[in-house]
């Protein structure tokens, strides 16, 4: 008897489809990932997930399927509203000790995969699989926008100006939404060295407008361009702004010592204006901190 409540939980059953391999391929473009090429170093549900899970981030970083499943798995667990993402078949039968009886396995699907062994010798590892090393093909770029590339920041220039010791300044700006008070804080940060040049700022994207998230439980890690990541979290009871970096760590409030800020108030000064019927009213306010840098 088929049990479609649990075959919702086996990537296979979703696997071949047009959306999944049109994404695949798209990864494999040159300078999409890296510069050459990814490759089919794993293909199909199974060997991604052994693949990821004997081999490591970066084989998957390198291999356009890891892609596709990690967005079809998404896309099915949305889809469903599942609790949690599809998952191979046999990771899910091993699991729950649910057997499917769905025709498809990963033997038709695709034949045995042989791994690679050693990557083409033009890739260079990076030690750490966020950052990549390609060296992006410019004609693409040109190709695409009618530009030329913009130049990258220079970081020698970035290095001489914070070796030598001066004053940094941090300056946020707090966002309390309407909402739960455990998710409803928001900063858009922004820092400058003494000179006045931005070593650092919040990158604003679609899912986060005013700024990201900077509360309990989900501090917000600011990574100026040199020196250590701040962590950045807000709180309601006392209403101030907490910020550790390192061994060094103070709060909105802090006015004396090797770190001194100023906070503006909220505006307006009781705070996000709610239910109304014309929309809600969030309410900012602009904190500013000078530290040795
Ligand atoms: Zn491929």
């Amino acid at each position: 008897m088929p049990n479609p409540s649990a075959e919702k939980n086996i990537l296979e059953n979703f696997y071949e489809n047009r959306a999944t391999i049109l994404y695949h391929e798209t990864y494999h473009f040159d300078s999409t990932v890296v510069q050459p090429n990814t490759r089919d170093y794993a293909n199909g549900p199974q060997s991604i997930w052994d693949q990821a899970k004997l081999k490591g981030a970066y084989w998957s970083y390198v291999t356009p399927d890891s892609y596709g499943c990690a967005a079809l798995s998404i896309y099915i667990q949305e889809w469903f509203r599942s609790v949690f993402p599809p998952v191979p078949r046999k990771v899910y039968q091993a699991q729950s000790g649910f057997i499917s009886s769905s025709s498809t396995t990963e033997a038709d699907l695709y034949p045995p995969v042989n791994f690679s062994t050693v990557l083409p010798a033009s890739f260079v590892a990076p030690s750490n699989p966020d950052i990549p090393n390609a060296t992006p093909d410019a004609s693409l770029w040109t190709e695409f926008r009618g530009t030329s590339p913009p130049e990258a920041p220079s970081s020698t220039a970035t290095a001489t100006q914070v070796s030598a010791t001066s004053t940094c300044k941090i300056h946020v700006d707090e966002y309390e939404l309407c909402g739960a008070e455990s998710s409803d804080l928001f900063a858009n940060v922004s820092m400058a060295n003494g000179n006045g040049d931005t070593i650092g700022e919040t990158a604003i994207n679609y899912t986060y407008p005013l700024g990201m998230p900077i509360n309990v439980g989900d501090t917000y890690s600011f990574q100026p361009r040199l020196g250590l990541a701040i962590m950045i979290t807000g709180e309601h009871e006392g209403d101030y702004i907490q910020f550790t970096q390192g061994d060094l760590s103070w709060t909105s409030n802090t006015t004396t010592g090797v770190v001194s800020c100023t906070d503006g108030g909220w505006e307006p000064k009781d705070g996000p204006v709610c239910g109304r019927e014309y929309g809600d009213t969030d309410a900012k306010k602009q904190i500013d901190c000078w530290v040795r840098c």
